[in-house]
């Protein structure tokens, strides 16, 4: 790893401070972090004075995440991304195209020590976490690749547990969302965990307004636990009350994510289980049918049971959507890409 310090992860106090420290104006920060957020180069930098573009050369990281392969989907225009970060690490990332703007999926470790079932990033286990500057550069980098702007909602939901990387992530919310740096409203964030219930509730207490969505995945824990590992720690009953908690301060409405899996939990019996946990909760659920992914021997619903299965909730006035299957031509399923880098030889 480079000992050069990571400027993405320092927030407008933290950069001041280190120019002070280095006998540079501290009002230069504001233009720094403009530049930076932009992914400008250093020396594409042109309000800056030379002997600072100098400094930053030699002292600072210049574009700590890079775009090494990106796949188009033919079918959907969703664009999928490999990034490398400068360990040689790489993570991936989701450019989805919808009606209320282009959404980023990014990850925000190096694999995932969850060991859900159906999930390829979680293969090869955790390498690190991600730092707040990784998670930030993966969307400045797909905006310089198409331009400022691009990325309009931010959804993590790529590999890691967002909530197994607290700190990073709370300071990743606050750099995006601070006034001088990309400024995205923290409405348009959302953040993913399976469940780790005292973090929720530490969550909670943030005072931030981000949508906080669970993977579900299952209306009972005799089939959360055959899926998901964290299901023997946290029962459904634990998370639902930690969702209530947080709705209870935040006044925000929780989404649960629940990918349809053949013949595992697609039937009308587990619709009719989940309308019971969900009745009267001020929530939204998000149905998918599972992208396949060939190592975890899982396979998405067909599209009669998962028609079936939202009718079901939609008829008992649960709020559900039925996502579409994105990118299934480019390895969509998050981890697959990385999976298959890794496999061809690449580094992780
Ligand atoms: S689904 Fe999410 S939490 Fe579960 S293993 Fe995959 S990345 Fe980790």
């Amino acid at each position: 790893m480079s000992d050069k310090i990571e400027l993405l992860s320092m927030g407008l106090d933290e950069i001041r401070l280190w120019l002070k420290s280095h006998g540079f104006e501290s009002y230069r920060a504001k233009q720094l972090i403009g530049w930076l957020v932009s992914g400008a180069k250093f020396s594409e930098m042109r309000n800056l004075p030379s002997n600072l573009i100098e400094f930053l050369c030699e002292n600072a990281l210049e574009e700590p995440v890079k775009i090494i392969k990106s796949l188009v989907s033919k079918k959907d225009g969703t664009e999928k991304y490999l990034f490398s970060l400068a360990d040689g690490s790489c993570v991936e990332g989701v450019l989805m195209p919808y009606r209320h703007g282009n959404t980023l999926c990014i990850s925000t470790q190096v694999g995932c020590n969850m060991g859900c079932k159906f999930c390829a990033s979680t293969l090869g286990g955790k390498l690190r976490n991600l730092s707040a500057g990784e998670m930030l550069g993966q969307v400045v980098s797909v905006n310089r690749l198409h331009g400022s702007k691009t990325v309009q909602n931010v959804v993590m939901m790529g590999s890691g547990e967002p909530l197994d990387n607290y700190g990073n992530v709370l300071k990743f919310i606050r750099l995006i969302c601070a006034g001088e740096g990309l400024n995205i409203s923290q409405r348009r964030i959302t953040l993913s965990t399976c469940g780790l219930v005292d973090k929720i509730k530490s969550l909670a207490d943030e005072g931030l307004s981000i949508t906080l969505s669970i993977s579900l995945h299952a209306p009972n824990d005799a089939i959360r636990q055959s899926l998901m590992p964290i299901a023997k720690v946290h029962s459904v009953k634990d998370i639902i009350n930690a969702c209530k908690h947080y709705i209870s301060l935040t006044h925000r409405r929780v989404s649960f994510e629940y990918a349809l899996i053949k013949g595992v939990n697609d039937s009308q019996e587990q619709a009719e289980e989940l309308c019971q946990i969900l009745r009267g909760f001020q929530c939204h659920v998000n149905l998918i049918t599972l992208n396949a992914v060939e190592e975890t021997g899982y396979l998405g619903s067909d599209r009669i049971t998962a028609n079936k299965f939202f009718d079901y909730l939609n008829e008992r006035n649960i709020a559900v959507s039925m996502r579409r299957t994105m990118g299934e031509d480019i390895q969509g399923a998050c981890g697959q890409l990385r999976n298959e880098f890794i496999k061809g030889g690449g580094q992780n």
